[in-house]
């Protein structure tokens, strides 16, 4: 997924982004409330992990900003804002879902994975389609029951179509999904990495719509 990033703090922020990284998302951190909620206008993101206290501009008061536009983009309130009246404010600003730090990296990861079922319409936790099934939780992926050893680049194009197949994403779309600002992509990164899919688990597993993008056909 591509998640943005809004964190003054540099220690947890940079902690987040290995973890997150390490985790298969692009992430894109970012330490003050104005340029978040710049960034928040020009790009699409899958999720925030939004701090409360920040410079130049309070995170209650650009997720309010977002909600008021009609942005339903999914935000988890990471704080150290622990009180209940902090957590009920952060909740009915819009918040999806609120985590008091210090917290546990796993506790995130599993939060968003249940963000990221809900926005898909689904409850149950594992991804399939076509033979294919994978484990947002574990990263493991499988063909017809068979484990298959992907790497986290080709891992992350795969989950990205299976949360809905039958629709194309843009190489574009897949890019975002996959690589954060400032990391180098070769013009080509995404075909490499569809090309290895194809290999390890089929030909016709990934579909190229020309002009589109590619996709997973439905079952
Ligand atoms: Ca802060």
């Amino acid at each position: 997924m591509r998640l943005l990033l809004i964190e003054d703090d540099r220690l947890i922020g940079e902690g987040l982004v290995t973890a997150l990284r390490q985790d298969g998302h692009s992430v894109d951190w970012l330490r003050d409330g104005q340029s978040a909620s710049d960034a928040l206008r020009a790009a699409q993101f899958d999720l925030v992990l939004l701090d409360l206290g920040l410079p130049r501009r309070d995170g209650l008061s650009l997720l309010r900003e977002l909600r008021g536009r009609r942005d339903a983009t999914p935000v988890i309130v990471i704080s150290a804002r622990d009180e209940v009246q902090s957590r009920i404010a952060g909740l009915d600003a819009g918040a999806d879902d609120y985590i008091v730090k210090p917290f546990d990296l796993g506790e995130l990861a599993a939060r968003i994975r249940s963000i990221q079922r809900r926005r898909a319409g689904r409850g149950e936790p594992q991804l399939e389609c076509r033979g294919i099934r994978l484990d947002p939780a574990t990263h493991e992926v499988w063909l017809r029951d068979q484990p298959v050893s992907l790497s986290a680049r080709e891992y992350a194009v795969l989950e990205a179509l299976l949360l809905r197949p039958g629709v194309a994403l843009s190489r574009a779309q897949l890019e975002d999904r996959i690589y954060g600002w400032g990391e180098e992509i070769a013009s080509n990164a995404v075909e490499v990495h569809v090309h290895a899919l194809r290999r390890k688990l089929g030909a016709d597993a990934v579909r190229t719509l020309r002009g589109v993008g590619y996709l997973i056909p439905k079952d």
